[in-house]
């Protein structure tokens, strides 16, 4: 495998991660070698790791560590079992969007309880392998509480720049739980990931945004265990969330790859959701433009995804082009509706996680989607991570301290 510049195409060994982009400004990203992968043993291999309990291959994304990360060394392998998330066949969200079937794909079940966590187990274990002993993210809150993890986790010291008051309480109480020192920073997430990716290297950190090519490679572990859970095929539509858009990134790359080496026979669609008050990737692709005009002040009660200026939006664009993609942009009322479908289901996950189902709803009702098609629907982030947005939408229950008396007479007026 080698990092390779998406704009030059320069390329170096995977060591050599710093300075975490080209000298042509470009991102990195790490090509790996399939010529010779052979899908059918790879599945087997993949099968057989499914009745493991312990050790790094019971993780579900080390599990695919040929996909993945075949060369870091299983001695450095940092890992809480992450991935390993459920695949919901939800009939009231696809009752919701008007599509013949809706698969959620519950990210939140993972361990610091976000999609965060496929990603950076992959990060931290090749900082680990690298010697550092300095993590640093800026974050919105769920790369922060899953970067604070691993690193606590692993015995490193972590550095979280977020943006002050715009991070829900769960995300930051995990983030300092977890032993992180946490910093606000003025201009928040889209200063704070611009500042480290600067001067992160000088000042000896290991820095575990997006621009981190390896976090890229552990997140495509979504669609491959979703695929590997469905039989190696996926629906038609692969429909997430965008914010600084590393997911879609990555997920494109991992449908991309798994259709190479012969484990699908056909690449879904792919439809990336944004909020419209932090939507610049979508005014980007459905202006026509090619380059992306960064939001001043991005808005959106989905803070996870409240990102005016996205990294990986070059990555995003072509895995867009390659995967017949599409975007649209959602409003906070249409993120918390959908929301409220998903919790009442059952399964439950935070704003940002229900702007999927959104987006989705509104390409099936514009034609973009067509009614008898199936999408898999990719929730982000776990519903405790903020549960300030539940007492948001619709007033909470009253929780006023009732007498027993009282509290039986009206358990028995509803009863
Ligand atoms: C990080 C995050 C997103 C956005 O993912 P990007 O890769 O930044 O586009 C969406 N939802 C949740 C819950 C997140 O934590
Ligand atoms: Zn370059």
């Amino acid at each position: 495998m080698e990092l390779v510049c998406i704009e030059c195409g320069k390329a170096r060994r995977p060591e050599n991660l710093f300075p975490m982009s080209c000298e042509c400004g470009g991102l990195l990203e790490v090509r790996h070698d399939f010529r010779r992968a052979d899908a059918e043993k790879l599945r087997a291999l993949f099968d057989s790791r499914l009745a493991l309990r312990t050790g790094p291959y019971a993780s579900g994304v080390w599990r695919y560590k040929e996909l993945i990360d075949p060369e870091v060394e299983e001695a450095h392998i940092v890992t809480r079992g992450e991935g390993n998330t459920g695949l919901y066949d939800c009939a009231p969200a696809a009752r919701y969007a008007g599509v013949r079937k809706v698969w959620l794909k519950a990210q939140g079940e993972n361990p610091s309880g976000s999609f965060k966590d496929n990603g950076m187990t992959v990060a931290v274990s090749r900082g680990a392998a690298a010697g550092f002993r300095t993590l640093a993210c800026a974050s919105t809150g769920n790369t922060a509480s899953s970067l604070a993890m691993y690193a606590a986790w692993a015995g490193l010291r972590c550095l979280v720049l977020v943006p002050p008051g715009g991070v829900a309480d769960g995300k930051l109480a995990q983030t300092i739980a977890y032993g992180a020192e946490v910093y606000g920073i003025e201009g928040g997430y889209d200063i704070g990931v611009r500042l480290l990716n600067r001067y992160g290297e000088e000042l000896g950190f290991y820095v575990c945004n997006s621009f981190n090519p390896f976090r890229i490679e552990g997140q495509k572990s979504i669609v491959i265990e979703a695929a590997h859970q469905l039989g190696w095929s996926l629906p038609d539509w692969i429909v997430l969330p965008g914010g600084a858009l590393s997911n879609a990134s990555a997920l494109g790359k991992g449908l991309l790859e798994m259709k190479a080496i012969g484990l699908i026979d056909r690449v879904p669609r792919i439809a990336v959701v944004q909020a419209e008050g932090a939507s610049p990737f979508h005014r980007m692709i459905a202006s026509g433009g090619g380059e992306l005009v960064p939001e001043p002040e991005p808005r959106t009660a989905a803070s996870a995804i409240r990102i005016g200026n996205p990294p990986s939006w070059r990555k995003a664009a072509r895995v867009l082009r390659e995967c017949n993609g599409v975007t649209c942009a959602v409003s906070d009322g249409e993120i918390m509706a959908a929301k409220r479908v998903i919790d009442r289901s059952g399964i439950g996950c935070e704003p940002a996680a229900a702007a999927g189902l959104a987006g989705l709803k509104m390409l099936a009702e514009g034609g973009t989607i067509g009614r008898d098609e199936t999408a898999l629907v990719v929730l982000t982030g776990h519903l405790l991570k903020d549960a300030d947005a539940i007492r948001m939408p619709v007033p909470g229950p009253a929780l006023e301290p009732l007498a027993p008396d009282e509290l039986l007479a009206r358990l028995a007026s509803v009863r």
